[in-house]
């Protein structure tokens, strides 16, 4: 891959990690406040699980974030770890950290199982890539 476009996906890549790292911050506290109202306290832990659950897929993010910037300086980016065909130009704009190629990545999905709440990750980034490029 060109050294431009390495560049471009790494400055993709650091944004997106600079976001996530700040939600955390800002998903703590909301999970650190208190209240002294009984009936609120329902909710409170629904919004507790809610929000451990988003620290979970930003930490998982993160991690993909981190290996994929790894890759950028390994020289192995943009390259599927299972097949080792190149990763779709349109995939990666989508999804920057992606390590697998949509074939791949559905397989790997299916073993796993993924969680709605991830592919609903995947489908915000996607949106958002779209309105960058019009
Ligand atoms: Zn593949």
């Amino acid at each position: 891959m060109p050294n431009k476009k390495l560049a471009k996906y790494r400055e993709l890549l650091e944004a997106k990690q600079q976001e996530l790292s700040k939600g955390f911050r800002t998903r703590n506290q909301i999970a650190l406040q208190r209240t002294p109202e009984m009936e609120e306290e329902a909710q409170m832990v629904v919004e507790q699980d809610l929000a451990v659950q988003n620290r979970n897929l930003a930490a998982d993010l993160l991690r993909q974030i981190s290996a994929a910037l790894d890759r950028i300086d390994d020289g192995s980016y943009g390259t599927c770890l299972s097949c080792g065909a190149e990763i779709q130009p349109q995939r990666l704009e989508a999804v920057p950290w992606a390590s697998h190629c949509t074939r791949c990545q559905e397989t790997l999905d299916l073993k796993k199982g993924k969680s709605a709440a991830q592919r609903r990750e995947y489908v915000e980034v996607e949106s958002s890539a779209g309105e960058r490029a019009a």
